[in-house]
């Protein structure tokens, strides 16, 4: 047999996912070497502190503070520090230096992956970041390359583990965001500060990535429309659950015409079709698989012209999870240098624009505090349809104030397909109308 040649792996970071990837390196040594085509030797781990114990036991020798030493002598450099420096400068000179990178670093990769990308295409390396997007769901490369012969005209996406379970606790115990978000916190699913989590920041940058790679045009960060979960009340997830829908953290990239239809068309030289990339609570039918998806999971919904409906679904975060989708980059690496090339990369020939929100369409769920008289429910259908949204469904239930005696009525609307700009405009003519009290809620509705 022959000998098989030997790559240097270079690790920057030990922390949850880190260390779960030097164990396999280390503990799965022949089984890489069988899959890649080559011995993939760990050479170091760079950390801050040397001393900080470690989640598995590790020899102590392969640890420096030095990253900048440690990547310029490796084939394949394994990026899993965070954060944007030093990180994003050592990631480009390992590839100058003409190593292969994974990264896990979504918000990086979405601030600046055309920088990376095109360091990346110049060295003639592969740079990979499945760990980015889903944790240890396969969702990259099946768009990337099982796709890349059909056309995405959607995705949806929960791919935030925190949100969703602050979303389920809220929808199956009534609780209100503030005691759903501690239970996460106790349960170590949300952090002590989770700003990213729960203003979907984190979302955003992988609905960016997500967004790059199905419609084949870089987005970054400053393209997508973020609305976290913070204003979702108890109140409009039970009248969500009430009216058949369940409330989910969306990270969206779909296909529009600049007037808000879809479109079949890759690309448009007039610049009248775009991609709406955007991230905000979403009412979804509870039949519709995504509304299964519970606790801290992710899963990700794909609609393509010919493959119809996809979802993936699993673990969206965690150590070993997530180092099951780095490994796959590094093997996938390790192969392309065995074979003497990086391979077909992301490409980048579709060159659509991103749309602003105004552009979205989707349908509506809007609650409204009403008088409760005659003529109501003809007043507010005229105004709807006077701003040409049309409605699909209307509820309503009255209740009476206990302290003034005083009887009003809650109205809840479902709407057809409507333009963000229609609907933005009809809900600031609502707010002046007589015999509407106040908008108590706006939310949009997908897979209806
Ligand atoms: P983590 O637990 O915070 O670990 C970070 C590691 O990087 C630590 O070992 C730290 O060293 C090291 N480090 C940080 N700054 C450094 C610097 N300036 N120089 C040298 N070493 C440095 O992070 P993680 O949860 O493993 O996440 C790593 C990456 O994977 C992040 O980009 C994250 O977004 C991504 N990711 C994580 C998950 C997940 O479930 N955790 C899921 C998907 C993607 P010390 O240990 O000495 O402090």
């Amino acid at each position: 047999m022959t000998e098989l040649r030997t790559l240097k792996v270079a690790l920057l970071g030990c922390g949850n996912v880190g260390a779960q990837v030097a164990r396999i390196l280390l503990d799965d040594a022949d089984m890489l070497a069988s899959r890649s085509g080559a011995r993939l030797e760990l050479v170091g781990i760079a950390v801050r502190n040397t001393d900080t114990p470690r989640d598995v036991e590790l020899p102590r020798e392969l640890f420096t503070t030095d990253a900048g030493a440690l990547v310029k002598d490796a084939d394949l450099v394994i990026e899993l520090m965070g954060g944007i420096e030093p990180a994003r400068s050592l990631i480009l000179a390992a590839m100058r230096n003409g190593a292969c990178v994974v990264t896990g670093n979504k918000a990086l990769v979405a601030k600046d992956g055309p920088t990376l990308h095109e360091e990346a295409d110049k060295a003639g390396v592969q740079l990979s970041y499945e760990a980015a997007v889903a944790g240890a769901i396969p969702i990259l490369r099946p768009i990337r390359d099982s796709l890349s012969g059909d056309r995405i005209t959607r995705v949806l996406g929960i791919v935030n583990g925190t949100t969703n379970f602050i979303l389920d606790q809220m929808d199956s115990t009534g609780a209100q965001f503030a005691d759903a978000l501690a239970e996460a916190q106790r349960l170590g699913y949300a952090e002590a500060d989770p700003t990213a989590d729960v203003e979907g920041h984190d979302a955003a940058s992988k609905a960016a990535i997500l967004a790059s790679l199905s419609f084949h045009t870089r987005f970054s960060l400053d393209d997508v429309y973020c609305e976290g979960i913070s204003s979702v009340t108890a109140a409009d997830i039970a009248a969500a659950k009430d009216a058949g829908f369940v409330i989910k953290l969306l990270a969206i990239a779909e296909k529009l015409t600049a007037a808000g239809g879809e479109t079949g068309t890759e690309t448009d030289a007039a610049g009248t079709t775009g991609v709406s990339v955007r991230v905000h609570p979403t009412l979804l039918p509870r039949e519709h698989p995504l509304a299964a998806v519970r606790g801290a999971f992710n899963a990700v919904f794909i609609e393509a012209e010919n493959a119809g409906e996809l979802m993936f679904y699993g673990q969206g975060a965690g150590g070993k999870p997530t180092a099951s989708a780095v490994m796959g980059d590094l093997v996938s690496a390790a192969r392309s240098i065995v074979l003497g090339g990086p391979g077909r990369a992301e490409t980048t020939t579709g060159k659509v624009s991103a749309l602003p929100i105004t552009a979205a369409a989707t349908s509506y769920y809007i609650g409204l505090d009403v008088a409760d008289q005659p003529g109501v429910l003809a007043k507010i259908a005229r105004l709807f349809a006077d701003h040409g949204v049309s409605i699909e469904i209307m509820r309503q239930t009255t209740h009476r104030d206990a302290d003034s005696n005083i009887e009003s009525a809650e109205l809840r609307i479902v709407t057809h397909r409507a333009s963000e700009a229609a609907l933005a405009a009809t809900v600031e003519a609502a707010k002046g109308l007589d015999v509407i009290n106040s908008v108590t809620s706006v939310l949009r509705v997908e897979g209806v």
